[in-house]
């Protein structure tokens, strides 16, 4: 049995006393110190982990404003604070050991919007994807580009000054701020713009912390001015922390501390709001992939690109390549970037034209493409091909794949993983090549593994060597890279923190602007933050304190993974391969991953956040010297459920519920939270299955306490259902009582439980020949008579609770010339998987692929109507069951409509038009799911249109346990529900028996199933 879990790391007095007095202070947002919580804020996408004290979550700038005004309590004095946005830093800056205050959960308001003038004012918390979502409309977006745009927020980028692709032309995040407001660290509220004259003379008069500020940077850049200009690198891009060169403007005598503020990594002071400027949305957008030979032609070429006046120049080596090659993203652009007949692609440029004049960019285009052709007939410039992507559709595709590269790089099965260090070096663009030679040579010399791309128009370069950080070795390689990468970015007149910002590099700041300009960068940090309590140790700290600037060797995740035995780590690779680049917190409404953290907002319930609960959890387990695995394989051998545990369960479930705690407990929440819905599985960059962790998790958890009576119900629904569908109208009746509900609700905590479809399957096939399977007749057939069969594989939810589904399955079947054979319901197991019931799983999946595999020997195709059972088979069954699963292969019906399409003469009459929403299951583990049903219907004569949507907030059994049913709901109106309000209901058509189920509780609308509508334009 698996010990309880108390925690070694509790919250200091001082911090348990702050929140405490913050509660009843009058914070509107919310206050969490749970260990779970904490943790879920320990890390970014660094190398770093520090666990904080608390997190607090402010509802607005009033909130963040009482914080701070609380902390000058003497006894408060000691406590410091990190903001943090989207937590998508690469260099820890948003890590501290205090009290994280995370602006994204509430402050996410646009606060004003002015589409004369063109900006808007917006809460810092607000990612930057959805401000472009929402000014959409206006034809205005906020241009400031980076890869991780769907999570990082404003507030992010302001802090870290932000920019990425395109910044030639749209600049950087702080040349697009207009104003800000700030809270300082006294708690005073200040409004930052540009300041000049008898307004700035004010400020400069001021006798309290603001007018301090004003008088210390005055002198600094004034006094400094040669020294600033001498030291500044001349790069496109800016050095975060702290923006000297332009927040004094010596024509104009003016000061603007908004531009000193960007870029600051929270250690000035606490952005709220942000005026910002914004752009117009560029009418016509095209773009050319050229293919190279190697990278390096793609680096030397890059330049050529951008004299063809191109808006932006990407490049990408052959690594990334291949491994966008093989994720889902690929099938998005895989017609954009085509293979080049006896040439290999080993780097691609990405060369964007964007502007209102279509003729203009056409020219431009031209102009390229001729010059692209010269070169290839002359054999220059290593160039092997090029192809013009002139849709948005297709310039999206190509940069969403782009944007997902750093992910990618991840998605290895090395013990060595590619990690942030030295990923934004920035050097002048006419030296990117030479530099990146030595660079390789220098990552070459020490065996380190690396992908490269980057933004070569302005001389940023990203790359991650691949390291384990669970050996100490490669710890100590880091940090001689580190020394070293430094050394060659000053020798090509660049820097190290080109674009990502400083966190835990901090220590470079003193040699980079070397002791005069640094000295003046803490008296800026002693006029702001006197006692150093924002974001302390980054960039720099205040002038005459003795505290420390935190270091490259500061404490590393790998510290603590390295805790956790190979073995385990091995078992449990999935939690250990998550990098933190917070893919899964994606704002898009439309994409599968993750429901119950657009639901939730809270980072705790997403891949991620799971992930790192489960690592933590098997550390405690190893530091209580359990070894999970042998548990497990007790469990596997049935030794630990008899009547023993069960005494000990119940025992264990009592003092549960008399409140004793158990970090188990928290892990236990989190993962319930889970829909087991598997978009993270193929949407993750590294692909991270938190459905197969959650239920090895379970199983163990249940071996120390009791479960709850719904586990049973729902494992079990596959024995019941066919028992009860045989008095399906009597089950109905008894079901469909107020009083069997409310009972159904108080004893298994279900509810809107479905009815069984009447008339029963059986009925309605009744007498007819596809109810007649004998598989002994089916053995003696010939291959001929065979070749016209087809077995339907029956799950519990089509056969049982939408019959109609499944009759219609066997009449389309019927009418496209084929005769379908019912094979007697056998159960999948599926829902004993989802409820960790881990080793009757294994019995199921092995009976019953031992009887597919029988059935495959037929020859015969077999098929499911449901995708999520039908994907079981494939991916549960192949990870419980290994190589004994055997080769059978149950098609989704699609896959066989396919591979008959060639036999039957496609239909010309295309005036029929139906919508198609997938089961994200589907559509996420099968890529090609949209195209090959628009396929089908398009042969059939009519044209299908898929729909974006997201989960349904079903998933099998999870919308009707009452405690879910308030974020079932919830998730079904963040991308369902409108959806479908707008679109005929007729027309609509769901693959996924939950979803239909959903669909018609929540909304009370029938839709059918895309086979229904076949059926219909077949009669
Ligand atoms: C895969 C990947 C790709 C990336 N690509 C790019 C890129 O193309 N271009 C680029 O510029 N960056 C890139 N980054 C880095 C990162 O996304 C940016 O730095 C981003 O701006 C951080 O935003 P965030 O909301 O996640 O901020 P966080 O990581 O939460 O915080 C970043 C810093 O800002 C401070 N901060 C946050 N909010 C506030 C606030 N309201 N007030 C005061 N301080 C605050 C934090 O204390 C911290 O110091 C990438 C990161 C990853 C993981
Ligand atoms: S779970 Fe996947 S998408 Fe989420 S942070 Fe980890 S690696 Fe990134
Ligand atoms: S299975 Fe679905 S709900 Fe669970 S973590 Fe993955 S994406 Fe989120």
């Amino acid at each position: 049995m698996i010990p309880k879990l108390t925690l070694e790391n509790s919250i200091q007095p001082v911090y348990r006393s702050f929140i405490e007095s913050l509660s009843i202070a009058g914070f509107t947002g919310d206050i969490e110190h749970s260990y779970s919580s904490r943790l879920a804020v320990a890390t970014d996408n660094s190398v770093y982990q520090w666990l904080p004290q608390a997190v607090v979550f402010p509802g607005n700038t009033e909130d963040v404003t009482l914080l701070m005004k609380l902390s000058q309590k003497p006894q408060y004095k000691k406590i410091h604070f990190s903001a943090r946005g989207g937590g998508t830093g690469t260099n820890g800056q948003s890590l501290n050991n205090g009290i994280i205050v995370d602006l994204s959960r509430y402050m996410t308001r646009i606060l004003e919007l002015n589409i004369e003038e063109s900006w808007a004012k917006v809460q810092a918390g607000i990612v930057k994807d959805q401000l472009n979502k929402a000014l959409e409309p206006y034809g205005l977006f906020f241009s400031p580009e980076l890869s991780t745009s769907n999570r990082a927020t404003i507030g992010g980028m302001v802090n870290t000054d932000a920019s990425g692709q395109g910044s030639l032309v749209y600049g950087k995040t702080s040349d697009h701020v207009l104003e800000l407001v700030a809270v300082l660290e006294d708690g005073s509220r200040i409004n930052c713009k540009t300041l000049s004259g008898s307004s700035l003379q004010a400020k400069l008069t001021q006798e309290n912390r603001e007018g301090e500020i004003y008088r210390q940077i005055w002198a600094t850049s004034r006094n400094l001015r040669s020294e600033i200009e001498k030291t500044f690198p001349q790069l496109s891009r800016f050095l975060t922390g702290y923006d000297l060169k332009h927040t004094y403007n010596p024509e104009r005598e003016s000061l603007d501390l908004s531009r000193l503020i960007c870029g600051s990594e929270g250690t000035l002071a606490f952005v709220t709001e942000i005026k910002l400027s914004l752009d117009r949305i560029p009418a016509y957008r095209q773009l050319v992939n050229v293919k190279y030979d190697s990278f390096q032609s793609a680096l030397r070429n890059a330049s050529v690109m951008l004299k063809a006046k191109a808006l932006s120049v990407e490049t990408v080596d052959s690594k990334v390549l291949d491994l966008a090659r093989k994720d889902i993203i690929w099938h998005s652009v895989r017609n954009l970037i085509t293979d080049v007949p006896g040439k290999e692609v080993m780097g691609l440029n990405i060369v964007e034209f964007a502007g209102n004049n279509k003729h203009q960019i056409m020219r431009k285009i031209e102009d390229l493409c001729q010059l692209l052709e010269e070169e290839m007939t002359h054999d220059r410039s290593g160039i092997v091909g090029y192809q013009v992507c002139k849709d948005l559709a297709s310039v999206k595709a190509i940069y969403t794949m782009r944007k997902k590269a750093v992910g990618l790089l991840g998605s290895t099965s090395d013990r060595k993983k590619p990690v942030a260090f030295a990923e934004d070096t920035a050097v002048p663009p006419e030296h990117l090549a030479d530099y990146i030679l030595e660079f390789r040579a220098l990552l070459d010399a020490n065996n380190l593994s690396y992908g490269m791309f980057g933004h070569v128009d302005c001389g940023v370069l990203h790359v991650r060597p691949a390291l384990d950080l669970c050996d100490p070795e490669q710890e100590i390689t880091l940090r001689k890279i580190s020394d070293q990468v430094v050394k060659l970015t000053t020798k090509y007149g660049g820097l190290m923190w080109g674009e990502h910002g400083r966190g835990f590099r901090s220590e470079y700041g003193p040699a980079f602007f070397g002791p005069t300009l640094f000295e003046e960068l803490r008296k800026i940090k002693r006029a702001f933050d006197p006692h150093n309590r924002l974001n302390p140790g980054k960039i720099c700290t205040p002038s005459g304190s003795t505290e420390k600037l935190v270091s490259v060797d500061a404490e590393k995740r790998g510290s603590f993974d390295r805790q956790i035995s190979e073995m385990v780590r091995g078992s449990f690779r999935d939690a250990f391969n998550c990098n933190g680049n917070g893919l899964c917190f994606t704002f898009d409404t439309s994409s599968p991953m993750c429901p119950s953290f657009k639901q939730t907002g809270d980072r705790r319930h997403s891949p991620k956040g799971r992930a790192g609960l489960l690592r933590e959890w098997l550390r405690q387990l190893e530091t209580h010297n359990t070894n999970v695995l042998a548990e497990e394989m007790k469990l596997e051998q049935g030794n630990l459920m008899g009547f023993k545990s069960l005494i000990n369960r119940t025992r264990n479930s009592i003092a549960k519920r008399k409140g004793d705690y158990d970090f188990s407990h928290e892990v236990m929440e989190v993962m319930q939270g889970c829909l087991s819905c598997k978009a993270c599985t193929s949407q993750c960059p590294v692909k991270v299955d938190v459905s197969d962790f959650r239920a090895r998790f379970m199983q163990l958890y249940y071996q120390r306490y009791l479960r709850p009576a719904q586990d049973y119900v729902v494992c079990n629904v596959e024995n019941y259902a066919p028992l009860m569908a045989k008095i399906a109208s009597v089950a109905n009746f008894v079901m469909d009582q107020g009083w069997s509900k409310r009972i159904a609700k108080s004893t298994i905590g279900m509810v809107d439980l479905p009815l069984l479809s009447q008339p029963t399957l059986q009925k309605r096939l009744k007498n007819q020949p596809a109810a007649r399977f004998d598989l002994t007749q089916l053995e003696c057939l010939s291959s001929a008579e065979r070749d016209k069969k087809v077995l339907i594989v029956q799950d519990p939810f089509t056969s049982y609770y939408d019959a109609a589904v499944t009759h219609d399955l066997v009449l389309l079947i019927e009418k496209l010339g084929f005769q379908p054979l019912l094979i007697p319901f056998m159960p999948n197991g599926k829902p004993k998987h989802i409820k960790g019931f881990l080793h009757s799983f294994k019995k199921t999946a092995t009976q019953s692929s031992r009887y597919l595999n029988r059935l495959s020997e037929l020859g015969i195709p077999m098929l499911g109507p449901d995708p999520a059972m039908v994907l079981c088979y494939r991916d549960e069954y192949a990870q419980i069951l290994k190589d004994t699963r055997g080769p059978f292969k149950v098609l989704l019906l699609h896959e066989w409509l396919l591979s008959i399409l060639p036999q039957r003469q496609p239909c010309l009459d295309m005036n029929k038009k139906f919508y198609l929403f997938a089961h994200c299951t589907e559509k996420t583990a099968n890529p090609s799911t949209h195209e090959d049903w628009m396929r089908i219907f398009r042969h059939f004569g009519a044209e299908l249109k898929p729909v974006s949507v997201g989960c349904c907030g079903m998933a099998g059994t999870y919308g009707h346990s009452a405690k879910n049913i308030r974020d079932s709901k919830g998730i079904y109106a963040l991308s369902w529900q409108p959806a479908l309000a707008n679109l005929p209901e007729k027309q609509c058509l769901v693959s996924g028996y939950s979803c239909r189920s959903q669909v018609k509780r929540l909304d009370g609308k029938r839709l059918h199933h895309p086979l229904q509508a076949l059926l219909r334009l077949l009669t």
